[in-house]
């Protein structure tokens, strides 16, 4: 199968909506709860997930109605790509804004399908709990969202 690599051709501001989306590999890194060090401003992950990820297939349970759900779920778009810095280092926006390419796990690269993605454990699948039970963050501080694999 012949693969249209816009991603090689495009640069992100040039991408439809389509393309744009098709860029998130569903990792559900990025809908981690995060704090930051009011001195430092230095950024933790945590394994503690937003009410609205699904926690198996690592997407958005309402993806349509997610800011009308969640007051402080962002629009990430190529305009405002430079104030999302946590973004995870796999993170397909992020990587190509640094002018690299998809890893070889990236759904786009395996026929839309992310096996290979949480074999590579790229996704939050078994990772991250749900902050539907009322957790501190602070105790779920964890690095692995910041691993990246080729
Ligand atoms: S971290 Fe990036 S690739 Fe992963 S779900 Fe979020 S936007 Fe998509």
């Amino acid at each position: 199968m012949t693969i249209n690599a816009f991603w090689e051709q495009k640069s992100l501001k040039q991408m439809t909506r389509s393309e744009w989306e098709s860029l998130c590999d569903g990792c559900g890194k990025c809908c981690l709860h995060k704090l930051q060090d009011e001195d430092t401003d230095e950024v933790y992950h945590t394994a503690v997930a937003c009410q609205l990820l699904d926690l198996r297939s690592g997407g958005c349970s309402d993806y349509a109605n997610r800011f009308a759900k969640v007051d402080d779920c962002l629009q990430l778009d190529a305009d405002n790509l430079d104030t999302f810095q946590w973004l995870p280092p796999s993170c397909a926006y992020r990587r190509l804004s640094e002018g690299k390419g998809l890893p070889s796990w990236h759904p786009l690269l395996n026929d839309g399908k992310k096996h290979k993605m949480h074999a590579a454990g790229m996704s939050v699948r078994h990772k991250a709990v749900s902050e539907g039970f009322d957790l501190d963050p602070a105790d779920f501080i964890v690095i692995w969202p910041l691993d990246e694999v080729e």
